[in-house]
């Protein structure tokens, strides 16, 4: 019999509250310390007077094979809540917006022509979505892959383009496993839960404080560190108030990780640290209008189209502008460094700079059509998985005993998504109650 442990987990984004959801169920005391005013992490949302939906900071979406976040819903008792839609994702070619979201879609697609180029796309992407051997795919790039398997052509006017616009100085450096986990396993339906992923959150949390979680929201946590006797404190908000727990989950960026405990041994600090990530800059309108006229959801634009953001997504084209009291949602977006001018940028200077880019999507558009707009930015959006990234992902346990860390950079092969932040906490949540188990048959043996 393992005794209650004090544990304590630092952020509520999707991983920490699935984390936190095993840990309790196991009978453990467990405290959420959230640096934000909310839970729900990179994928919470927000909501205006007279909305009855949030919407969210950056674009979210599910795919019907996101079973890890579909199932958890599932066993909360809240699967009647999750919608699914079909949705249209589109690509430029000429000036002229074409389908793009599955492989028929993207046979038809003309950018590619009739001949053998539209042929080797079409194995490509078979062979990808068939394949579940994706361990050599990731000692090469897709720069270098996609050039022998699709040829040059296919690659520079179909994907070169789009990994230019994710990876900016990165992505011809990027591992074929990555395009693989892309390709393998999205769906062309797409789905969200009533109310939007805040709704979900805020009802997780309910559970959660039902189920005896403490949950401290507006509380960062400045220090983790270890205490003589094995404990480990971590330390939090302005007062510096410190607290011992026998276990720590941390949910944050690789970089905050190696800030809050520097003293983790070298290797470990030095591979945290390596881990290289996009940042992402999202500007939110509320129309009075549809732009799309045809209705479709995702533009993806092409980085050579000379457009001032990589993704126009119309989120009333998902969701009806009902849920928003009758606000049509524009989201304008972009993955950067985070040293890229876009984060200093006001939210006026952005709006000035995106106008002519949704001005080349619908000419008629006019700034009068805003009602209000909101700028979101992080500098952890999008975790680089180089060439042979499962080397360089740090374990869950970190050398630290009573530490563990689960975060974006460590779902590889796949990407990052709140299916896998569900995913790897759950895991993280695994290691502590097989390590405590572990730990009280070696006491008691
Ligand atoms: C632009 C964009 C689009 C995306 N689109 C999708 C999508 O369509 N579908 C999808 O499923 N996923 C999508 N994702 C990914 C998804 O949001 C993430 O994978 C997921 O939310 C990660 O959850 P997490 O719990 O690992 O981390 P996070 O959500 O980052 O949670 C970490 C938490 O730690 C908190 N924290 C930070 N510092 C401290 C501190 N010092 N003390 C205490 N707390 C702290 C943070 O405030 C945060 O709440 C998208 C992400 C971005 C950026």
């Amino acid at each position: 019999m393992t005794k209650r442990l004090h544990i304590a987990i630092l952020g509520a984004g999707f991983g920490g509250l699935a984390a936190a959801y095993d840990l309790a169920k196991a009978g453990h005391s467990v405290t959420i310390y959230e640096a934000d005013g909310h839970v729900g992490g990179l994928a919470a949302g927000f909501k205006e007077p007279g909305w009855a939906w949030s919407v969210e900071k950056f674009y979210h979406h599910w795919f019907a094979s996101d079973r890890h976040i579909l199932g958890l819903i599932d066993e909360l008792g809240l699967g009647g809540k999750v919608v699914f839609k079909r949705p249209y994702t589109v690509l430029l070619h000429k000036n002229r917006w074409h389908p793009f979201d599955s492989i028929p879609a993207a046979l038809m697609f003309p950018g590619l022509g009739w001949g053998l180029d539209k042929l080797r796309f079409g194995l490509v992407g078979l062979y990808l979505r068939l394949t579940n051997n994706w361990r050599p795919l990731e000692t090469t790039t897709v720069d270098a892959w996609m050039r022998k398997w699709a040829g040059d052509r296919v690659y520079e006017r179909m994907w070169e383009p789009l990994m230019v616009g994710k990876f900016g100085p990165y992505a011809r450096q990027v591992n074929m496993a990555w395009m693989w986990a892309r390709l393998h396993a999205r769906t062309t339906r797409l789905g969200t839960y009533q109310g939007g992923f805040q709704a979900f959150a805020d009802e997780f949390a309910v559970i959660l404080r039902g189920m005896g979680v403490d949950i401290q929201l507006g509380l960062a946590a400045n220090e983790v560190t270890k205490l003589p006797g094995g404990r480990i404190a971590v330390t939090t908000g302005e007062s510096q108030t410190m607290a011992a727990y026998h276990k720590v989950l941390v949910t944050t960026s690789p970089g905050l990780l190696a800030r809050l405990m520097p003293g983790l041994p070298g290797d470990y600090l030095k591979g945290l640290l390596a881990l290289k990530s996009m940042g992402a800059v999202v500007l939110t309108l509320a129309l009075d209008r549809q732009v799309s006229a045809e209705g479709y959801y995702w533009y993806n634009i092409p980085k050579d189209a000379g457009f001032p953001f990589l993704a126009m997504v119309e989120h009333t084209n998902f969701l009806p502008p009902e849920h928003f009291g009758g606000d049509h949602i524009l989201y304008c977006g972009d993955y950067l460094e985070s040293t890229h001018e876009y984060f200093t940028l006001s939210e006026e200077e952005l709006l000035e700079r995106f106008i002519p880019g949704i001005r080349r999507i619908n000419p008629a558009f006019d700034r009068s059509w805003i009602r209000k707009a909101w700028l979101h930015r992080t500098k952890y959006a999008q975790p680089v998985p180089l060439a042979e990234h499962s080397r360089n992902i740090p374990d869950i346990r970190t050398p630290e005993e009573g530490v563990y860390f689960a975060s974006m950079s460590q779902v590889y092969p796949w990407d990052r998504g709140t299916n896998f932040a569900v995913e790897i906490g759950r895991r993280a949540a695994r290691m502590m109650l097989e390590d405590s188990r572990e730990q009280a048959a070696g006491s008691s043996g």
